[in-house]
C-alpha cells in the first residue's frame, strides 16, 4: 500500500490517502490536547497505545455485530479506515456522572445514571463543541430523525457491549466519545477511536480513590501524573480479556 498526501490533522491523528479510494490510513500520533486545545502536552507511547485499544474493541464490536471503520493495522501506530463522510457530530453516552454532566447539572461526581445517556454534541472546535437539542440538531440539518435514531440505538448497543468487555478488565466505564460516518451507500458506520483518550475509565479496584482510580485522559486534564502508565495498564488489560476471550 502507498500513501499519498495528508487529507487531515487533527489533534490526535493524522489521516492520509492511499492508492485505494475507499480507504484511508489514520496515524495515531503522542500529542495530547484537553479543554478545546488549551492544554497541549505529549503522552509518550500514547499513539501507539490507543491505536492498539481501538483497533481491538473495534474488532470485538465487529465480531458482535457492529460495523466499524476499522481495516487493519499495517503498523502498531496506524490504522487502515474505511474512507467515511464523518457527521460533524459527538455522541456521548454517560453510566456514571462525571465531567462536564456534574458542571452543568450539579449532579455529585459518581452518581450512578438509572438508564445511560445518549447526549449528542456539535463537533465543531471554534464554538467548542457545544451540547445539542434535538431542535437546533435539525436546525443545522447535521443529520436527519432516521439517522439520529439508528445512532441513538448503535450507541446504547455499544455501551452495552463495551461495559460487559471493560468489567472483565475489572474497569469500570464511566462515559465515553463515539463519531459516525457514512460509507459509499450512505450506510452509518463507527468511526474515529475507543481509546483512553475517548473514555472515561475507572479502575474498578480502586473506585471509591478518586485520584488512583482514573485510567483515562483525566490524568492529563488534572495533572494527577502517571498518565502513561494508566495508558499502558488498559491496554495490557484490554489484551488479557481479549486473549482469555478466546
Ligand atoms: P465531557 O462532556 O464530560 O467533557 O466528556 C464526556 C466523555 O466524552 C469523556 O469520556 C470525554 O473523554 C469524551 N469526550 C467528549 N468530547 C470529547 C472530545 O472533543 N475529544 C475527546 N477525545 N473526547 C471527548
Amino acid at each position: 500500500m502507498s500513501v499519498y498526501s495528508k487529507l487531515y490533522e487533527g489533534k490526535a491523528k493524522i489521516l492520509y490517502t492511499t492508492d485505494e479510494p475507499e480507504i484511508l490510513l489514520a496515524d495515531f500520533k503522542d500529542d495530547a490536547t484537553a479543554f478545546n486545545a488549551q492544554k497541549r502536552g505529549n503522552i509518550l507511547g500514547k499513539g501507539l497505545i490507543n491505536c492498539s485499544i481501538s483497533s481491538k474493541l473495534f474488532q470485538q464490536l465487529e465480531v458482535h455485530g457492529i460495523k466499524t471503520h476499522y481495516i487493519d493495522n499495517p503498523a502498531p501506530h496506524q490504522m487502515r479506515v474505511i474512507a467515511l463522510r464523518i457527521l460533524p457530530l459527538e455522541v456521548v453516552i454517560r453510566n456514571i456522572a462525571a465531567g462536564s454532566l456534574c458542571q452543568q447539572t450539579g449532579l455529585p461526581v459518581g452518581t450512578v445514571l438509572k438508564q445511560p445517556l445518549v447526549e449528542f454534541y456539535y463537533k465543531n472546535d471554534q464554538l467548542g463543541d457545544p451540547l445539542l437539542t434535538s431542535d437546533r440538531l435539525y436546525l443545522l440539518e447535521l443529520a436527519t430523525p432516521e439517522q439520529v435514531d439508528t445512532i441513538t440505538h448503535l450507541a446504547i448497543e455499544i455501551n452495552d457491549f463495551l461495559r460487559g468487555f471493560f468489567q472483565r478488565c475489572s474497569i469500570t466505564l464511566v462515559d465515553f466519545k463515539l463519531e459516525f460516518g457514512l460509507d459509499s451507500q450512505q450506510q452509518l458506520i463507527l468511526a474515529d477511536e475507543i481509546s483512553p483518550d475517548t473514555c472515561r475509565l475507572w479502575d474498578s479496584d480502586a473506585i471509591s480513590d478518586p485520584d488512583s482510580r482514573v485510567l483515562d485522559k483525566d490524568r492529563f486534564r488534572k495533572d494527577l501524573g502517571n498518565v502513561e502508565h494508566a495508558y499502558q495498564e488498559v491496554l495490557q488489560r484490554v489484551l488479557k480479556a481479549v486473549e482469555s476471550n478466546k
